[in-house]
């Protein structure tokens, strides 16, 4: 099995499911006591978040940066940054090493794809919803995006930061969800991309009436895949 470099911490809340995931993984398709080879490299959200609001991207992809470098020198032979987000500074991240980076958009639209599903809805951070680093990434693999309007981005971008990023899963948040979640689809949506790594934390497919991709769980099983391919 090759070794998988976690760039983590955004938030932790999601990096301990992507740690749960991926050993769960490994353990269903390898049986007995095995467990997933990896490294972490867990960064303090709270810079980064400070970087993002500012704009201030680039610093915070040099962050990123040292750290794939401090996992390809620790044995990382495919990297992973655990956060849909900060795939804004992917390029430079992967700049940084020689070592491969599984993008979370290709894995996400690989599965969507493999479902038969082209238009998608994207709920995420504000960042993801309205910029082109994943929007048209998602498209270039062949999906059509479409994304809530204006107040309803607000809201679930709020919910991210303010509450999911913290630990915290509210009833109320799960209802302002879900109907986010049926204006996509009644504007044509025929699957949810979950496309923040906590939101799968606060919603489950029975909160959707199309199918939910789930990016956490997807791209730790692209990760599982690809580190137990045959060389
Ligand atoms: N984990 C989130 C994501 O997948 C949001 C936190 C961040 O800004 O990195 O986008």
């Amino acid at each position: 099995m090759k070794t998988l470099g976690l760039i983590g911490g955004m938030s932790w809340e999601s990096t301990a499911e992507y740690y749960r995931l991926l050993n769960t993984l490994t353990r269903n398709r390898l049986g007995g006591l095995h467990s997933a080879r990896l490294v972490l490299h867990s960064v303090d959200f709270a810079e980064i978040e400070r970087l993002q609001a500012a704009g201030r991207w680039s610093e915070a992809g040099e962050i990123l940066a040292d750290a794939a470098r401090s996992l390809e020198a620790a044995g990382a032979e495919l990297l992973l940054i655990c956060t849909n987000t900060m795939h804004k500074v992917a390029d430079q991240v992967e700049a940084a090493v020689s070592v491969p980076l599984l993008h979370l958009a290709d894995a996400t639209a690989e599965a969507v794809r493999a479902a038969g599903v082209r238009r998608v809805g994207l709920l995420g951070t504000a960042f993801t919803m309205e910029q082109d680093f994943y929007r048209g990434r998602l498209a270039s693999g062949g999906l059509n995006v479409l994304v809530p309007k204006a107040g309803s981005r607000a809201l679930v971008h709020r919910i991210i930061y303010e509450e999911l990023c913290v630990g915290l899963v509210r009833e109320e948040s799960r209802a302002s969800y879900r109907q986010v979640i049926s204006e996509l689809v009644a504007a044509g949506a025929e699957g949810i991309v979950l496309g923040c790594t906590e939101i799968e934390l606060l919603i489950r497919p029975e909160d959707s009436p199309v199918p939910v991709f789930p990016t956490t769980r997807l791209h730790a099983e692209a990760a599982i895949d690809a580190a137990l391919a045959a060389p």
